[in-house]
């Protein structure tokens, strides 16, 4: 069965008309989803009672359901375990910042990419989420954030009352399912809906070719990230099995011919991993190889899940790697990860039986 959170506007209005009803109800049911966040929007006052019958009777209205849920206690990120309906479990994080409450969601049960550092990455992939799952988590998190007041008044934002960013960073190659992505950004920034703008979406790939060219046409100002973590192309192929098929310097060449996303730039994450990509050597080769493109790096270190193969980066290296990067002229920010205590950083995101090694 298909999920009621799964269609865009565009084909309830089809639906609506097929069904010999105004086409008007869409919004409608759009307004009530997604802005209202009621729990059956079918229900929403201003419809004809049997609408249901007549357009969704193929459509459940089933959530992901948060089997647990941890708010952090240094920095109130609320990392979620949400159930799908076949029991599959995805995570979530939500994290607030000085000036927007940002939601990391999954695309996908586990990953197929097996990147060598990533927790995720050693799930495999389990199945692909639909986009009623995918947006479905941004409901779940608006749900929770009006349910707790006290957790909004403790972080001082008085006029945020809802997620004002989402990025693609949670579990999954977000371009590995890039139609329900696709379909889950074009829910989402419904001005109708939740009205999310484009720029306040980003979407992290770790260099999949097709799956941006796809993303590019469907949505050309989605804001990207590209998950680079090493300049050398056999040593990134290393850590980054993806660099096999698709080499980093032809994923840049698309970006450079790619006019619209130069407008807003792109966001580069490295992941630091001490020995292993963090000398000076590496932070030459990283200005050399994104010259003329529009980037600004964030530096990641490295969350340690099996520190006997990879270890964060010293401090010093930090620091220099920072330092050469900002004096060569790029815009550049060490990021430490959020929620340390309820392991919600990055490449922590895992679930089922592999979760008993790191948490
Ligand atoms: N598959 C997409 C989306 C995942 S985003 C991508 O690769 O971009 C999650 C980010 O965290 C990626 O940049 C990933 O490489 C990084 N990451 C994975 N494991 C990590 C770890 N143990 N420590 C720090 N960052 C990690």
């Amino acid at each position: 069965m298909r999920n009621f959170y799964s269609i865009p506007r565009h084909e309830l209005e089809h639906r609506c008309r097929e069904a010999g009803l105004p086409d008007v109800h869409a919004s409608t049911l759009f307004k009530a989803a997604y802005k209202d966040l009621v729990n059956d929007p079918w229900n929403a006052s201003s419809l004809p009672q049997k609408i249901r019958a007549s357009v969704g009777s193929d459509l459940d209205i089933a959530l992901p359901v948060a089997a647990k849920t941890l708010v952090s206690r240094y920095d109130h990120s609320v990392k979620f375990l949400f159930e799908l309906r076949d029991g599959s479990l995805v995570e979530s994080v939500l994290m607030p910042e000085r000036r927007r409450i940002t939601l990391c969601v999954s695309s996908q049960v586990g990953c197929r990419q097996a990147c060598t550092f990533c927790h995720t990455g050693r799930m495999g992939l389990l199945r692909n989420m639909d986009a009623g799952e995918i947006v479905g988590q941004l409901i779940a998190a608006n749900r929770w954030i009006a349910n707790h007041p006290d957790w909004l008044a403790a972080l001082s934002l008085p006029r945020l009352q809802r997620v004002t960013n989402v990025v693609f960073m949670g579990m999954g190659e977000p371009l590995d399912n890039v139609e329900s992505v696709a379909d889950a950004i074009a829910i989402m920034t419904d001005p109708l809906g939740s009205g999310l703008a484009l720029r306040r979406i980003s979407v992290s790939t770790a260099g999949h070719l097709d799956g941006l060219a796809q993303m590019v046409e469907r949505h050309p100002d989605v804001r990207l990230a590209i998950s680079l973590h090493s300049p050398f192309d056999a040593e990134r192929s290393k850590i980054m099995p993806i660099n096999r098929r698709w080499p980093l310097a032809e994923v840049l060449n698309f970006l450079r011919d790619a006019p619209t996303q130069l407008n807003h730039g792109i966001l580069i994450q490295y992941t630091m991993i001490r020995g292993v990509n963090d000398s000076m050597r590496h932070a030459e080769e990283l200005v050399r190889i994104t010259a003329g493109l529009k980037v600004k790096v964030n530096l990641i270190p490295l969350n340690e899940i099996d520190p006997s193969r990879f270890a964060s980066p010293t401090a010093n290296a930090i620091d220099s790697f920072r330092d050469h990067l900002h004096q060569s002229g790029l815009r550049v920010m060490v990021r430490y990860s959020k929620g340390q205590d309820i392991a919600a950083a990055c490449g922590q995101l895992v679930t089922e039986n592999a979760s008993a090694s790191g948490q």
